[in-house]
């Protein structure tokens, strides 16, 4: 039985503001992996934080500006985050992203293409996050999206009474 694995991908403000949204889905497209979810929007700094914890750790010096980025500092507050699931997911879709250098990618990878090196900051603005793993891609679906958001149910799931304020349409 094959592995079906889940892959969170969130094109960047330099994703959307160039209007590459289009391209990049249809470069992942060839993977012929199934979309589950998308959904676009603000990227709150809590959020950011949030999802690059683990970077804080390993590469503390590029934390800070890896997240004014992503919340939109240097170009949109949005971006598009999509789930992806099929056999090797993860592998298939990194593989299409490039390396997380953009002058290291391959030409033809999605970072390879559209990345560039902020001159002022340093910072990667390299179009596109994958996860790198299973067990981040479980933490990262489960950070941006609520079960109800999904196309499938992909991780356990518990029901509780909330009483939450929401907004409707009038
Ligand atoms: P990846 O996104 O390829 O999984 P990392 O998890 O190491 O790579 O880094 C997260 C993000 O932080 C990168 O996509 C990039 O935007 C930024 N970044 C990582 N390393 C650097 C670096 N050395 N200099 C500038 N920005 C970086």
């Amino acid at each position: 039985m094959v592995e079906q694995q889940q892959c969170l991908v969130i094109i960047k403000p330099d994703g959307l503001i160039k209007s590459l949204t289009g391209n990049i889905i249809t470069a992942l497209s060839e993977t012929k992996l199934k979309i589950v979810g998308a959904k676009v929007l603000k990227v709150p700094r809590e959020l950011a934080e949030r999802h690059y914890a683990e970077l804080k750790e390993r590469k503390p010096h590029v934390f800070v500006g890896t997240v004014d980025y992503i919340t939109g500092k240097y170009h949109t507050d949005r971006v598009l985050v999509l789930v992806y699931q099929g056999e090797d997911a993860i592998e298939k879709i990194r593989r299409i992203c490039g390396s997380t250098n953009p002058e290291d990618a391959d030409p033809v990878s999605i970072r390879g293409r559209y990345g560039r090196i902020h001159s002022k900051t340093g910072v990667f603005e390299n179009v596109i996050h994958a996860s790198d793993s299973t067990e981040n891609a479980e933490k990262e679906i489960k950070l941006w999206f609520q079960p109800s958001e999904l196309a499938e149910i992909l991780y356990p799931t518990e029901k509780l009474k909330v009483e939450v304020e929401q907004t409707f349409w009038k």
